[in-house]
């Protein structure tokens, strides 16, 4: 089912997305690709609509991705949406890469621009290649007849000085023929809620589902809010600090917290919520048992 289709829906629509594990070796992949395969059964019991796969920065995952996207659609049933991203590709490697995910039956992607390389702030457009995502959209909207949802920042991208102006570039890609948008993970729903206020003044009305990864561990919450600039509520923050040598009260704030802003943007009438999380079922399985049952998703 394509993306316009699956958000026409009176019900809220649950995702997931998961990555590509890294291996030294094939054996090491295939039982890293195994045993997340269990994690994934596990969270197919929450019917979610999709399952979305990331493409490692620089193009590094791109025949996993694939892979995995396959055994998704053969092995679980469960629709999958490969992300891409514009990085280290020229138009005709794009265009082939599309046929191939065409071919084995994929509905949608997730059209990314993709980060600069490690070490880089300036993202280079490759030879023949696109400088935005806004410009691969078009492409794959010109070319495939693959749905196509893309990102969002409601905390702006780091790259972008303004909001305002973060916006006016995330309509590009819906002029260009984006479904719906995806938000990055953050904490603090009012920033959500500003965003989409913004966006619709903008006019956007498309869906924007928000990202919520649920916290399990004090070291991983430390890395990802540096790497995303997504700012933690001051109370959320004291837990954690209060807490962070004690492992299971840091995972058993993280789903708690994970489940009241859950409730909270169930509550406001988001169309779904894209769920991250990070190739293990536990946390986001517990957050799902508990979401209020007039919310379930
Ligand atoms: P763009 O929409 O192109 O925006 C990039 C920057 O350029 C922004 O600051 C924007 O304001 C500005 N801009 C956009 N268009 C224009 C224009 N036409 N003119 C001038 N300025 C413009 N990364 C991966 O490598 N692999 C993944 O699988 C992946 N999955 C992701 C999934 C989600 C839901 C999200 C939120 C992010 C994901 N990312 C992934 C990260 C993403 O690649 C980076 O955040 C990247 O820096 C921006 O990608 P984008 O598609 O948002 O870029």
């Amino acid at each position: 089912m394509k993306l316009k289709e699956i958000y026409n829906s009176n019900k809220p629509i649950i995702s997931f997305e998961i990555f590509p594990p890294k291996a030294q070796n094939i054996d090491e992949l295939n039982q890293k690709i195994n045993d997340l395969f269990e994690e994934l059964r596990i969270l197919s019991e929450f019917n979610p609509a999709f399952i979305s796969v990331t493409y490692g920065a620089g193009g590094s995952t791109r025949e996993t991705t694939l892979d995995i996207v396959t055994k998704i659609k053969n092995n679980i049933n469960i629709q999958p949406m490969p992300h891409f991203t514009c990085v280290g590709s020229s138009r005709g490697d794009i265009l082939e890469y599309l046929k191939k995910i065409e071919s084995a039956g994929i509905e949608n992607i997730l059209a990314l621009r993709g980060d600069p390389p490690k070490g880089e702030t300036k993202f280079v457009k490759p030879e023949d290649g696109f400088g935005y995502a806004n410009e691969l959209v078009e492409f794959i909207k010109l070319n495939t007849n693959l749905g196509i949802a893309v990102a969002a920042y409601p905390e702006c991208h780091l790259e972008c000085n303004s909001l305002d102006k973060d916006i006016e570039n995330l309509k590009r890609k819906i002029d260009c023929g984006a479904d719906v948008v995806i938000t990055q993970l953050f904490y603090d729903n009012s920033c959500y809620f500003e965003f989409l206020e913004k966006a619709q003044k903008q006019g956007i009305n498309i869906p924007i589902i928000p990202g919520i990864l649920p916290i399990t561990s004090y070291s991983q919450i430390e890395r990802i809010s540096t790497l995303s600039g997504c700012k933690l509520p001051d109370e959320l923050s004291q837990k954690l600090a209060e807490n962070k040598d004690d492992s299971e009260a840091i995972k058993q704030i993280g789903i708690e917290f994970a489940v009241k802003q859950a409730n909270e943007l169930l509550k406001s009438g988001v169309s779904g919520i894209h769920f991250y999380p990070l190739n293990k079922a536990f946390a986001v399985k517990t957050v799902l048992e508990n979401i209020k049952t007039e919310q379930k998703v």
